[in-house]
């Protein structure tokens, strides 16, 4: 189904969807992570970076707007657009030239880089439940909906 959902009691869910998503996650696909300030969006790329073998420290690009990682033959950036006031900082930082036909670009806060930041393949949306959180995912290309097959239920 182009639409998932996961419930996500504690942090180690939160990495284990992260190992999920590494298991099915293919070159060429923009992936969106959605969610207020602690929602877990940086914890589901530590899932996913260390579920593909990737062995140092995964720092939040709230700063450095991208940290990039070369890992099981994948190029992967993360970004993190909080901090932008303009969304022509995209166009200004040079953002777009990561969002390559083998990139694979997770993008927290891409509201922030709209209209300029390239279409989703998947969205992830993060939500609280009690003291846990819910996981939304959308398959948003055909690209993204064969992801999300990958993914299973
Ligand atoms: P974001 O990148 O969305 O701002 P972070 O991943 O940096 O959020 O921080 C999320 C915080 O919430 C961390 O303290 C993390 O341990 C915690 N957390 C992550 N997933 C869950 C979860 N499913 N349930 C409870 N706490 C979680
Ligand atoms: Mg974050």
């Amino acid at each position: 189904s182009p639409e998932q959902q996961f419930e996500l009691p504690d942090e180690a869910a939160t990495r284990a969807l992260g190992a999920r998503l590494a298991k099915a996650i293919a070159p060429g696909l923009t992936i969106y992570l959605v969610g207020d300030l602690g929602a877990g969006k940086t914890t589901l790329v530590r899932g996913l970076l260390e579920a593909l073998g990737h062995k140092g420290a995964v720092k939040s690009p709230t700063y450095t707007l991208i940290e990039p990682y070369t890992v099981s033959n994948l190029n992967l950036y993360h970004f993190d657009l909080y901090r932008f006031t303009d969304p022509e900082e995209f166009i200004d930082a040079g953002l777009e030239e990561y969002f390559a036909e083998q990139s694979v670009c997770l993008v927290e806060w891409p509201d922030k880089g709209q209209p300029f930041l390239p279409a989703a393949d998947c969205e992830v949306q993060l939500t609280d439940q009690g003291t846990g959180r819910i996981a939304r995912l959308h398959g948003s290309s055909l690209k993204g909906r064969e992801l999300m097959e990958r993914i299973g239920s």
